[in-house]
């Protein structure tokens, strides 16, 4: 059953992701990113980005947002809340938005501030023309 996506959503998921984002760890780079995934039940997942000093074990907070709701059964992803910068509207990086696509094609990107100023993606908008395994 598909959910719609009420402003009160994403309202919720961004503060969600907002206060997900303050266990991030990433001395690195200094970017700290917090995500809120909602299923088709109105359940909420959040994850936070966990950085490593070898670059390539770097965990986006989607990737973590969309594990952990798959971790807990859920399998149908309506929205997902990005939180990551105080003004700056942060989007998805190129692995999070084919990770995006294999867990959650139809969800409601939500690119938000910590300000909870935010805009909507489709996984089009953000990733046409992606890689689907046959
Ligand atoms: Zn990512």
């Amino acid at each position: 059953m598909s959910r719609t996506v009420s402003e009160q959503n994403i309202k919720e998921m961004i503060k969600r992701a907002t206060d997900v984002r303050s266990h991030a760890y990433n001395p690195y780079y200094k970017t700290y990113v917090g995500a809120c995934v909602m299923d088709d039940q109105g359940n909420f997942f959040e994850g936070c980005n966990v950085g490593n000093g070898v670059g390539l074990l770097d965990s986006c907070a989607e990737a973590i947002a969309l594990g952990h709701a798959r971790a807990k059964g859920s399998y149908t992803i309506e929205a997902i809340a990005i939180v990551g910068f105080e003004h700056e509207l942060i989007t998805p990086c190129g692995a999070c938005r084919q990770r995006l696509a294999e867990l959650a094609p139809g969800a409601k990107i939500i690119c938000a501030n910590i300000q909870g100023d935010y805009k909507l993606y489709s996984l089009d908008e953000l990733l046409p023309h992606r890689y689907e395994c046959k």
